[in-house]
């Protein structure tokens, strides 16, 4: 079987697969490059030039969709329930909305781990119980080349759909769902996305997480807010105890914050600030300086919520009995602008390797790892001196 070119330049393309939904032809598969990222790859001796996956692919064939508020309407909330929010990475804003949908008796699509943690998926929720695995980011690309035609089906039985995922895989629902006369049914949130690293950079790191450890980890936590939202660590469970990860034990969100790690396209992102969703969610840093919100409530996490459209505000009107909201003057602000490093070219040959030969390439500043080093010791307002020091 003949494998021909990729349908848009690698360091483009973001992987979001609508090009191998809408092909006529199925011929176009999601394949890992040498990185572990999925690129379309055409199977040339089966493809009729139709030129479709050009046509809908957002890079190639950018939707022409204004937001209807611009700027947005910005928001600071949390969720009422404070287990529900400490479940959550920032406020709990998408468990609110994903709650709603549900009580509806909608489905929700989003990222979560497999038992096992080995790798990121992305599935359904139709109940409370479901939705808990889609909470909390995992700072992993997930695949969501299959998710069209599924929400496509509930769609067409006339169920509220809830997609949440990064804006370039919304973009991608956005494309796929144009012209679909359900798309009233579908509501789409997106988050201020700064990256993501592969699921082969997952893979290398977990090998040698549990070689370090000698045991096998489960329910890995990318933000534990057990110190606070402002001091979140890392955690996994080993041999049903959970612990927390600090200097090469957290190579992996050093890697991912050191923006070694990120897929290509991350670095000259499309879509940020470009939003195609009904929100955009994210961690609402700063929100201190509004003075809005109780000190004691801004411990436990406050998400960003940002509403780009009026179906969005429509359902957001509805979260009254779940959210405490708070309306924020909008604040310009700025794309997150996720710079490559020069070690960027160094960083996967390297961890296919191992993942310890990446060592060398993650550098971080001296106080930064003492404060990371001293996060599960010290107590959370001393944490909270060396974090205004730093
Ligand atoms: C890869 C990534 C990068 C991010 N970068 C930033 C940033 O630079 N600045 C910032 O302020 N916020 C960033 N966020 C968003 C932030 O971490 C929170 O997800 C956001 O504030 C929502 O929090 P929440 O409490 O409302 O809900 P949570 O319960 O924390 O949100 C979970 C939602 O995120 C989705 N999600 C989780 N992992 C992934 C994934 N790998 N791919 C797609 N969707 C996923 C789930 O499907 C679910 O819908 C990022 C999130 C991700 C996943
Ligand atoms: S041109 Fe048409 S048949 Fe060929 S890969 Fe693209 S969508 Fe499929
Ligand atoms: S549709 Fe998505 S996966 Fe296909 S070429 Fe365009 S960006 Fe890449
Ligand atoms: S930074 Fe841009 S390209 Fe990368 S995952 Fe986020 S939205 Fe997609």
């Amino acid at each position: 079987m003949k494998q021909s070119n990729l349908i848009f330049p690698p360091e483009s393309c973001t992987g979001c697969g609508v090009c191998t939904a809408f092909c006529p032809q199925k011929c176009i598969r999601m394949r890992p490059n040498s990185e572990g990222f999925l690129f379309p790859e055409i199977q040339a001796d089966l493809c009729v030039k139709c030129n479709l996956c050009r046509k809908k692919c957002p890079l190639i064939s950018p939707i022409d969709h204004s937001p209807v508020f611009s700027p947005p309407i910005l928001f600071a909330a949390y969720h009422k329930d404070i287990v529900r929010r400490r479940q959550s990475t920032s406020g709990g804003a998408f468990a609110a909305i994903a709650e709603e949908v549900i009580s509806k008796r909608g489905v929700v699509f989003g990222t979560a781990f497999d038992a096992a943690c080995e790798h990121v998926i992305c599935r359904t929720a139709h109940n409370e119980e479901e939705l808990f695995s889609l909470k909390n980011s995992k700072y992993i690309q997930s695949d969501s080349s299959n998710v069209y035609v599924e929400i496509e089906k509930y769609l067409h039985k006339g169920q509220i759909v809830f997609f949440s995922g990064t804006p370039c895989q919304v973009a991608g629902v956005h494309s796929y769902f144009l012209t679909n006369p359900q798309k009233n049914l579908l509501y789409t949130c997106d988050l201020i996305c700064h990256g993501v690293p592969s699921p082969l950079a997952w893979t290398q790191y977990l090998k040698w997480l549990s070689h370090h450890f000698k045991t096998g980890i489960s329910d890995f936590q990318f933000r534990n807010k057990q110190k606070g939202w402002k001091n979140s660590l890392r955690s996994c469970v080993l041999k049903g105890k959970r612990i927390f990860l600090h200097g090469k034990e957290d190579s992996f969100s050093l890697s991912f914050y050191l923006n070694l790690s990120l897929r290509e396209s991350c670095y000259h992102c499309h879509f940020d600030c470009a939003s195609k969703a009904d929100f955009t969610l994210a961690d609402f840093w700063g929100i201190e300086k509004t003075g809005c919100i109780p000190n004691k409530e801004i411990r436990d996490g406050i998400s960003r919520i940002e509403i780009n459209t009026l179906h969005g505000q429509e359902l957001f009107s509805r979260l009254n009995d779940r959210l405490e909201v708070f309306p924020i003057q909008w604040d310009n602000r700025q794309p997150v602008c996720t710079v490559r490093p020069s070690q960027r070219n160094f960083f996967y040959p390297r961890i296919k390797k191992s993942w310890e030969e990446a060592f060398p390439l993650m550098k971080i500043p001296f106080l930064t790892r003492i404060r990371t080093a001293l996060r599960e010791y010290l107590p959370e307002s001393l944490l909270n001196v060396l974090r205004r020091i730093q």
